[in-house]
């Protein structure tokens, strides 16, 4: 039974930017060119963005074009970028796309491998924002000080920590590893949960600062056996597992 959840998402950039690309600059140039859409062609600038979902756009203006493309896009064949491309300069200039290259983008954004791309990025990047850790009813700044001296000896190094937006659903906390972020569901900054079970939470997260995933031969072991008996030694451990258990239920 588990109470958090552990996925590993790739790092980004601080500004969220992936990478600019030159070949789709040159290739938005060669599309300009080719609808004939003023005769004077703006400076393209292309960058990935790791927007969670297939939000692209384009915006230009002082002959410059800040072209923004949604970073699920980033592997897509050359053909589907140029008929995205005319989709968004052809809107741009009040123009209507042609049914070719509605249909290249469609079909290429309607796979089964994409679709599960821009799930999975929607996913994991809503995790991205957290609310700050002063909530309703808990502060999870405080809670974090107080766990880590009280059963860390104040040994834990800093770390994010606030509430997700949204109530998590299934689970009541997240630890990200790559990112240093602990979220902890918003479902549980109510008056009607005690403070020992969020208390919990939180310690039960900063375990996983302390005891790291472990590799048994191809298999990750999340919660290792250190970390259970870690976990167990918090007070009346039993009774709020089981109380965590009533809520999920
Ligand atoms: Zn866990």
């Amino acid at each position: 039974m588990s109470f958090d959840s552990h996925p590993f998402v790739p790092p980004l950039t601080r500004s969220g930017m992936i990478a600019v690309n030159p070949a789709s600059e040159e290739l938005f140039a060669r599309v300009f060119c080719r609808l004939k859409l003023e005769s004077r062609v703006p400076r393209f600038r292309v960058a990935f963005r790791p927007f969670a979902g297939l939000r692209s756009s384009i915006a230009l203006r002082d002959g410059r074009a800040d072209v923004r493309l949604a970073d699920v896009l980033k592997d897509a064949p050359p053909l589907v970028v140029e008929a995205l491309a005319e989709i968004l300069l052809a809107r741009a200039h009040g123009r209507r796309p042609s049914r070719e290259a509605r249909e290249c983008y469609l079909a290429h954004v309607s796979k089964p491998e994409i679709r599960r791309r821009i799930h999975r990025a929607r996913r994991t990047r809503g995790r991205d924002h957290l609310l700050p850790p002063k909530g309703l009813h808990f502060d999870l700044a405080a809670i974090f000080r107080r766990v880590n001296l009280q059963f860390f000896r104040n040994q834990l190094p800093a770390a994010r920590i606030g509430w997700s937006p949204k109530p998590l659903r299934s689970v009541y906390g997240h630890y990200d590893p790559s990112r240093k972020m602990i979220t902890i569901s918003r479902s549980l900054d109510s008056a009607d949960v005690p403070e020992r079970i969020v208390e919990f939470m939180v310690f039960h997260e900063m375990l996983h600062m302390r005891f790291p995933v472990e590799r048994r031969g191809a298999r990750r072991v999340i919660h290792s056996k250190r970390f259970r008996e870690a976990e167990a030694r918090f007070p009346e451990f039993n009774s709020i597992r089981k109380a965590l258990r009533g809520l999920l239920d």
